[in-house]
């Protein structure tokens, strides 16, 4: 009668499905999603660094034209971009 056990471990069927990047192999969850702009394709799984870096491979930065390499809230920025707007960012407070 008491076969009830609180086992987190295997939550299958649970909402929070998990998956291996195709890219880097990295297992991670569906739910790993709910924390970033990008959308989970389940045909072609990548965690979210992976998917992040496979939409700026297309994105061109938004200051200057060159190849972007991270994302802010201005859009796509390169290298050069992504420091000067982190440093702006600092001195701004
Ligand atoms: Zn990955
Ligand atoms: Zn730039």
């Amino acid at each position: 009668m008491t076969s009830m056990h609180t086992d987190s471990q295997t939550n299958e069927g649970f909402d929070d499905e998990s998956y291996d990047c195709m890219n880097c192999q990295e297992g991670f969850l569906a739910s790993d999603f709910d924390l970033v702009d990008d959308e989970l394709n389940p045909l072609h799984p990548l965690c979210p660094a992976c998917q992040v870096a496979a939409r700026l491979e297309s994105a061109e930065c938004e200051q200057c034209g060159e190849p972007a390499t991270h994302e802010v809230e201005l859009g796509p920025l390169c290298d050069d971009c992504f420091e000067h707007y982190v440093d702006g960012y600092r001195e701004n407070g």
